[in-house]
């Protein structure tokens, strides 16, 4: 007897397959902007007198500490500028940030919006090898995270090398995220017994 008789919701299914996706893209998006910022953290500018010569912003209070020199304290909240200096993770004026929930719902409607249209090919087309529907969705899935990186992170793309190294983690994301997504599509949609 073939395994879809035994379906017996599968739009509950969906909606659970669905929402193992956002969970583990709204995580993910909460990791983002703080992956910017590690990355840039080399570039901060200190010039010839020890001054901030660029757009660091306070790690506490994020007053802009351009002109200050590393060995003063913020004027705002009084924490030392070299605290927000040696902050691995600080930010600078115009760092990508955006709402992790907003940024891992969009994605998780872009991967629903472009997996209904495939899916509507695939049926279209006769069956192919698990392997080959795996190589022919990457490059799909390296096109759903540069969308979302131009949406809500870098609409210049200016920040190409960090967008890139997002943009591999997401796609290796996706994949991982099929196996709990799939079991939750099983879980939900099919008879207990055979899952
Ligand atoms: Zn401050």
């Amino acid at each position: 007897m073939p395994a879809s008789s035994y379906i017996e919701n599968p739009v509950l299914g969906y909606a659970a397959y669905s929402a193992v996706k956002f969970i583990g893209y709204t995580l993910f998006a909460s990791w983002i902007p703080g992956f910017y910022r590690k990355q840039g953290r080399e570039t901060i500018q200190v010039d010839a007198n020890g001054q901030i010569d660029d757009d660091l912003i306070c790690s506490r209070c994020k007053y802009q500490l351009r002109g200050l020199g590393a060995s003063a304290r913020c004027p705002e909240c009084d924490m030392s500028v070299a605290e927000s200096l040696n902050d691995p993770y600080r930010s600078r004026v115009g760092d990508p940030d955006a709402n992790p929930y907003l940024a891992g719902a969009v994605r998780t409607f872009i991967g629903m919006a472009l997996g209904y249209v495939l899916y509507g090919i695939s049926q279209l087309l006769p069956a192919i090898p698990l392997a080959v529907g795996i190589i022919l969705l990457l490059p799909v899935r390296f096109a759903e995270w540069a969308l979302l990186l131009y949406l809500f992170y870098d609409r210049t793309w200016s920040r190409k090398a960090v967008n890139e190294r997002i943009i591999m983690r997401g796609v290796l994301l996706s994949f991982l995220l099929d196996l709990p997504a799939a079991m939750g599509f099983c879980l939900v949609s099919y008879r207990l017994s055979i899952c």
